[in-house]
């Protein structure tokens, strides 16, 4: 099949106009609409939202969680490690990424993945294990808390992997390059102490990356690294500029209203 979609330089396969960039229910993608490379997942926080919460697209409730493993169970996909999302090239292929370490993830998401048979990722941030998630408080974020090492060995218990995310989130274009490879290397280091496997897998906060950063990642020895590009991933592409699709809860706006009325009536 040819496709119409101009291939971007770093070889990663844009969405097809007038897929959402987005994802809530595969549904949405139509029965081929992911089809041209390998998909991944990007997720931050699973299950009900507290009080005060400013993005409330991010926390996905556990029901929709389990609904979209299930479709995508059903479609035909199986999970590809971080690596394969870069090298493997088969169709219908997902990684399911979780950002930031949450707790919920831990209590909401372990049940329907062991259901599902679906492997995931968490990208932590070493400084931070057992805290919250001071980074979005100082943006008037609620706060959440953050696995500490024995959650995060439950996590691995259950078959899943864990990756870096810097050692306290800063935007590592923003702050001197001396800076950005501590922050990358000492979050490797640490949790490759703590917890006795190799760490091969980062993931830029923010997903703020330029050429600088992406090397000093592959010279810190890490395999692949996830941006916040949406689009999906074949071979030859970058391996340190994974693009995937944000997971979210779809917000309530009048379009939607409007289209679940239609459903309602017709
Ligand atoms: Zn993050």
């Amino acid at each position: 099949m040819t496709s119409t979609v101009p291939i971007p330089a770093d070889g990663h396969a844009p969405l097809a106009p007038g897929t959402p960039g987005v994802f809530t229910r595969l549904e949405s993608f139509g029965v081929r609409g992911l089809d041209g490379g390998s998909l991944s997942l990007m997720y931050h926080k699973l299950g009900p939202r507290p009080r005060g919460v400013r993005l409330k697209g991010l926390y996905v409730p556990a029901r929709l969680f389990r609904q979209q493993l299930r479709d995508l169970q059903r479609a035909g996909y199986r999970s590809v490690s971080m690596h394969g999302l870069a090298s493997d090239g088969e169709a219908r292929r997902v990684a399911l990424t979780f950002d930031d370490g949450f707790v919920n993830v831990l209590t909401h998401g372990l049940e329907p993945l062991r259901e599902s048979g679906f492997h995931a990722i968490q990208f932590l941030v070493s400084d931070l294990l057992g805290k919250t998630n001071l980074w979005e408080q100082q943006q008037g974020e609620a706060s959440e808390p953050l696995m500490d090492a024995s959650q995060i060995r439950d996590w691995m218990a259950a078959g899943h992997g864990i990756g870096a995310h810097t050692r306290t989130h800063p935007w590592l274009t923003r702050i001197p390059l001396a800076e950005a490879r501590e922050e990358i290397l000492g979050s490797k280091a640490r949790l490759e102490d703590l917890f006795g496997v190799p760490i091969l897998h980062f993931c830029y906060p923010y997903g703020d990356w330029n050429p600088a950063v992406r090397d000093l990642v592959e010279e810190a020895g890490f395999v692949t690294a996830c941006t916040t590009e949406p689009g999906l991933n074949r071979p030859g592409g970058d391996p340190f500029r994974l693009r995937r699709l944000t997971a979210r809860y779809a917000s309530r706006n009048w379009a939607n209203f409007g289209r679940l009325l239609r459903r309602w009536l017709g």
